[in-house]
């Protein structure tokens, strides 16, 4: 894959260490995307981060001085619900447990999916739930694990919002999503029948379908390799590694050729240039 110059139509950005960093924007990320959208490029912003709403990213990030409308978040749980709203599988009947922060239930309920809490299953009464989709929340307490355990074995199809084992924090790597998901999985031996994040394909197909562009019209800027990285071009999207984040040019240089950007910018403002 290659990036021409003026060939970008689109940019698919990942926002933590690219865009900001805990409460500061990233370095350039402002004039980069300011920049970015005078010149008429469509930006998506598509990130894992499960528990907020897209409402909610999206005020973060005008806050912070970033141009942002709601429209332009694309989070994994909202690309959860796409994926469960649209399963051939949907059982009108049934409820799907939402277990995670509020951007959990809340992109379900955007797209008319009905959802139940682990608190009104534990009372006993309530239909087993077709589906459970599972994301990061800081309130996730032993019953939503449980009742996500009790589903599972039940039958119900367990969608991941993402499987991020970590999560940065000030102090050091805090349990993510992923590290929630294992204990579901130990207790039931089992795996989520399907993720929506990055680095899985769910992500960017709906990324591309809000875009309205093709894979080869896109930009998809990352700062993880594993992810950002290696999810895009999955993909067939060209990648650019923006050096604000988790990885450095040396982990670029000792990586695996599915894991290598086809550009490496210090900052969001160094890819002015591709967008001519
Ligand atoms: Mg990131």
């Amino acid at each position: 894959m290659s990036v021409e110059h003026g060939s970008v139509r689109g940019l698919i950005c990942d926002l933590d260490g690219v865009v900001y960093r805990g409460s500061q924007p990233c370095p350039g990320a402002i004039e980069g995307l300011t920049e970015a959208r005078q010149r008429g490029i469509a930006i998506l912003y598509l990130t894992n981060n499960a528990g907020h709403t897209a409402a909610g990213i999206a005020e973060r990030l005008a806050g912070m001085g970033v141009p942002a409308m709601e429209a332009e978040v694309l989070t994994s749980s909202q690309v959860a619900a796409d994926e469960v709203a649209e399963h051939p599988e949907r059982d009108e009947a049934r409820r799907v447990l939402a277990v995670g922060g509020p951007g959990v239930r809340r992109a379900l309920l955007d797209r008319g999916v009905a959802t139940v809490t682990a608190g009104e299953l534990a009372g006993g009464e309530e239909p087993v739930p077709w589906a459970v989709v599972q994301g990061y929340g800081t309130d996730v307490t032993v019953t939503d694990l449980t009742e996500a355990v009790y589903a599972v074995r039940a039958g119900a199809l367990w969608v991941a919002t993402n499987t991020d084992a970590t999560l940065p924090t000030p102090r050091g790597l805090a349990p993510g999503n992923g590290a929630l998901l294992a204990s579901v999985a130990h207790a039931t031996g089992q795996q989520p029948g399907l993720i929506a994040g990055k680095p899985h394909a769910p992500a960017y197909r709906r990324a591309l379908q809000l875009l309205g562009l093709r894979a080869e019209e896109v930009l998809a800027v990352g700062d993880r390799l594993e992810t950002d990285i290696v999810g895009a071009r999955t993909a067939g999207i060209p990648t650019a590694l923006v050096l604000t984040g988790v990885h450095g040019r040396e982990d670029v240089e000792q990586a695996s050729p599915d894991h290598r950007p086809d550009v490496v910018v210090d900052s969001l403002h160094d890819l002015a240039r591709w967008w001519g």
